[in-house]
């Protein structure tokens, strides 16, 4: 906690130093809204990282562009740079595994459909795990889920707020761990989108593709196939990452010519994952990177 504490205090005034600009200029480029599942509005989560001295800063929803407009007025009123961004859920072989893709056009009406296909499979997983809570006894109902998922894309987190109401669980970890959560009784599996398919959507969309948060997924064998496929970078600076993940992620984007990225992926100050804004952040010339390769 003190070592944390600490660090906020050196990121302030290395940072922000008045009348001499900006001596670091770091980038965050993972975070969620309410357009997902965050907790934070996208204007929120910008001055946020206004506050921190963010330069840049990456909103990445699930399966949504929804927040980006929002998010770039607000940049615009901040001085914070936002890269339109997003977080394709996808599964191989029983794994989850997330793709991030940078630089996106909000108005490609292609990339739009294609999402609307992801979030309609979010909304069915959804709809089938109340339907077993229901048959489980819950008083649960899917007009509520909907309702706390407000303009959002539906997910696990809305429905485990669903079932904390009717009382049968006493918290959003609780719905996880009893009924939810991976292998639990009501955990339903979504419809599948495999990895290499998230990355040549993105590639096709003019975006950079980026394995996220690699050391969660435990899937290092797939990366040769999904550079194949068009990826250009790993994320190597994660919260879920030790020291020693992130170097071993540094080697792979040596080893494949990739690009080392990295983001906190905050979910707001009041989720349950605890993940604060600007934990995992990049140096700029990493945007800049990004910007070439598109
Ligand atoms: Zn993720
Ligand atoms: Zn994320």
């Amino acid at each position: 906690m003190f070592v944390e504490k600490m660090f906020d205090v050196i990121i302030l005034v290395l940072v922000r130093i008045p009348g001499q600009g900006v001596l670091f200029m770091l980038a965050d480029l993972h975070v969620h809204t309410t357009a997902s599942d965050g907790t934070d509005s996208p204007a929120t989560v910008v001055a946020r990282a206004a506050e921190i001295g963010l330069t840049a800063l990456a909103v990445a929803d699930h399966d949504t562009l929804e927040g980006i407009r929002e998010a770039e007025s607000a940049g615009a009123r901040y001085g914070v740079e936002v890269l339109p961004a997003i977080e394709l859920g996808t599964e191989l072989g029983g794994k989850e595994i997330h793709i991030l893709g940078y630089l996106l056009d909000p108005n490609d009406l292609v990339l739009q459909e294609h999402l609307a296909s992801f979030r309609r499979s979010r909304r069915q997983r959804a709809e089938s795990m109340v339907e077993k809570l229901r048959h489980m006894g819950f008083g649960i109902t899917n007009n509520r889920v909907l309702e706390i998922a407000g303009s959002g894309s539906v997910g696990r987190p809305h429905i485990a707020r669903a079932l904390a109401e009717t009382g049968a669980v006493s918290s959003v970890g609780e719905a996880f761990e009893k009924y939810i959560g991976y292998g639990k009784p009501a955990y339903e599996s979504r419809v599948k989108y495999l990895p290499s398919e998230a990355v040549r959507l993105i590639r096709r969309s003019g975006g950079v593709a980026v394995f996220a948060h690699p050391g969660m997924a435990g899937c290092d064998a797939l990366i040769p196939a999904l550079v194949d496929a068009g990826l250009q970078g790993l994320e190597v600076y994660h919260p879920g990452h030790y020291p020693a993940t992130s170097d071993h992620y540094r080697r792979l984007c040596r080893q494949y010519n990739l690009l080392a990225t990295g983001g906190s992926d905050y979910h707001g100050s009041s989720h349950q994952e605890h993940k604060k804004l600007g934990a995992a952040t990049v140096d700029y010339r990493v945007v800049r990177e990004m910007k070439r390769l598109r």
